[in-house]
């Protein structure tokens, strides 16, 4: 594929931030490779720019291809800002996450509405002064969109949880046993990452509406229910053929402009 290094002209109304296990980049048609450079330094990886049912999609693996980039060294800023850049309106996010319920299970989609943060060390904003902006994060997500994705999957017959706290830690090593049972019991996370933070908040910096469609694929330490890589595997192969399909359908119905949501406004209170 042919890379442009610098990509005046190009625009994608929608960004999909591809996760563990969604690289390829043959998820859009009439693909173009374009290098962004953005004040952060690079994004993940190079962006496709293509077309889902006719809408201009900019797809961004990131963890880059090959998954070669750690979730707390990925570059947040330079991810969101260089999707910014090419226009996007409209983020979805995909990610692979672990359980802390039974009812949430291997297999199942999870919206989240709700996160708790306990990263430790990256870089949180944009505005490092002598801007400063303090973004509400009250309700983190594009309700407009969550609802979208829900009733996408939905329809396409998968099951799919409205509702949900995502923890995301640290990392890149997993939960203790003690750790997992604190996010479950005491602080009643539902489902738990690595990467939803900082990328959630900046891209209201970045005034885009974004949501995650999370997709669970085991249960976190605190079932005492060991799995095997392979078990893993397979869950995680058919969650990304489910969240292909739900991509596909979406994309084409996101209107040009996002309507009621305040996400686009996020800034309008948020400056000091
Ligand atoms: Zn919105």
């Amino acid at each position: 594929m042919e890379v442009l290094v610098k990509p005046e002209g190009v625009r994608a109304r929608v960004a999909i931030i591809g996760g563990s296990g969604l690289y390829d980049p043959g998820i859009v048609e009439d693909p173009v490779e374009v290098k962004v450079s953005t004040p952060f330094g690079n994004p993940s990886d190079n962006i496709i720019v293509g077309r889902i049912g006719g809408v201009s999609v900019a797809f961004l693996p990131r963890h880059g291809r090959g998954h070669k980039i750690p979730p707390h060294a990925i570059n947040y800023r330079a991810n969101i800002y260089a999707l910014k850049a090419l226009g996007a309106k409209w983020v979805v996010s995909v990610s692979a996450v672990g359980s802390l319920r039974w009812d949430y299970k291997p297999g199942d989609f999870v919206v989240p509405d709700q996160f708790i943060d306990m990263t430790k060390s990256r870089p949180y904003t944009f505005y490092d002064g002598p801007v400063t902006v303090h973004v509400s994060m009250a309700d983190p997500f594009c309700e407009d969109l969550r609802r979208r994705l829900v009733s996408t999957a939905r329809g396409l017959g998968y099951p799919v949880h409205d509702k949900g706290t995502y923890i995301c830690i640290e990392g890149p090593r997993f939960s203790t046993r003690a750790e997992s049972r604190v996010w479950k019991d005491v602080f009643k996370a539902d489902i738990i990452g690595m990467t939803l933070v900082p990328e959630v908040n900046l891209a209201c910096e970045a005034q885009m509406c974004y949501a995650t469609l999370a997709m669970v694929t085991d249960y976190d330490v605190w079932a005492e229910k060991p799995v095997t890589a392979e078990e893993v595997e397979r869950v995680m192969i058919e969650n990304v053929r489910r969240a292909r399909e739900v991509l596909y359908k979406l994309v084409p119905s996101l209107p040009e402009e996002p309507g009621e949501c305040s996400c686009c406004r996020a800034l309008d209170y948020a400056a000091l």
